[in-house]
């Protein structure tokens, strides 16, 4: 049995946008989301195999640390010719420095290394994996991805990490150079494009009341 979210929800990050796009996607269902650093809760080493045990990992303490639902993701770039890296490694391979455009760089240098200069050749996904733990140990857990393909040069400035290298399927212009709405956006409005409005929609189904409409309030 799928498990609801009401009331207070931990939101296990420490990364200011996420918390901000949690919040966000959070308040029309009417949760109050806590931000673990405002609780004092220590950050989990990351010890997993995968984005689903690291995301996992990250709820559960935060809820029993906590003793309410907390919320956790992971998520990360798999580049299919470079057998899965960087993977769940997508935020180490930037360094202390955050330096993306390194990490991209690095990526490319092993892509012409093997000869991966097709576009079939430079296929690549996003992953996110989102998980709710309660401090009774009942998880729910949902992962989510979106297909691409990477270029070279990076093009355009908007989003972050590996976004100007990913061109998702089916568009003409990489998540660099879309607006946070084409890229995040949820229905109605938006069209679910990001492995993480594509994650929270399944999360949505499963653990969240209906939005409240205007015309009901
Ligand atoms: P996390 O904070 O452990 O989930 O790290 C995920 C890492 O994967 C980030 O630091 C980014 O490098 C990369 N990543 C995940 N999602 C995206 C995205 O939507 N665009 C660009 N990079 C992403």
């Amino acid at each position: 049995m799928h498990r609801r979210i009401t009331g207070r929800l931990v939101i296990a990050t420490h990364n200011p946008g996420k918390l901000a796009e949690m919040r966000e996607l959070l308040a029309p269902h009417g949760i109050d989301a806590v931000a673990a650093g405002d609780l004092g809760l220590p950050e989990p080493d990351e010890t997993g195999a995968s984005f689903g045990a690291n995301a996992a990992i990250k709820a559960r303490a935060a809820a029993q640390a906590a003793g309410l639902p907390a919320f956790a993701d992971d998520s990360g770039l798999v580049v299919d010719a470079l057998d899965g890296a960087p993977g769940i490694y997508s935020a180490r391979w930037a360094g202390e420095t955050k330096d993306f455009s390194a990490a991209m760089a690095r990526i490319e240098r092993l892509l012409q290394e093997r000869g991966a200069v097709a576009a079939a050749q430079r296929t690549a996904h996003f992953v996110s994996a989102l998980c709710v733990a309660w401090p009774d140990g009942h998880l729910e857990q949902v992962e989510a991805r979106v297909d691409g393909t990477l270029v070279w040069p990076p093009r355009g400035h908007a989003g972050f990490g590996y976004d100007p290298f990913f061109l998702p399927d089916g568009h003409d212009r990489t998540f660099g150079e879309m607006t946070s709405e084409e890229k995040h956006g949820l229905p109605p409005r938006g069209r679910g494009l990001s492995h993480r409005a594509r994650a929270f929609i399944k999360l949505q189904q499963i653990c969240l009341a209906p939005e409240v409409s205007g015309a009901e309030r």
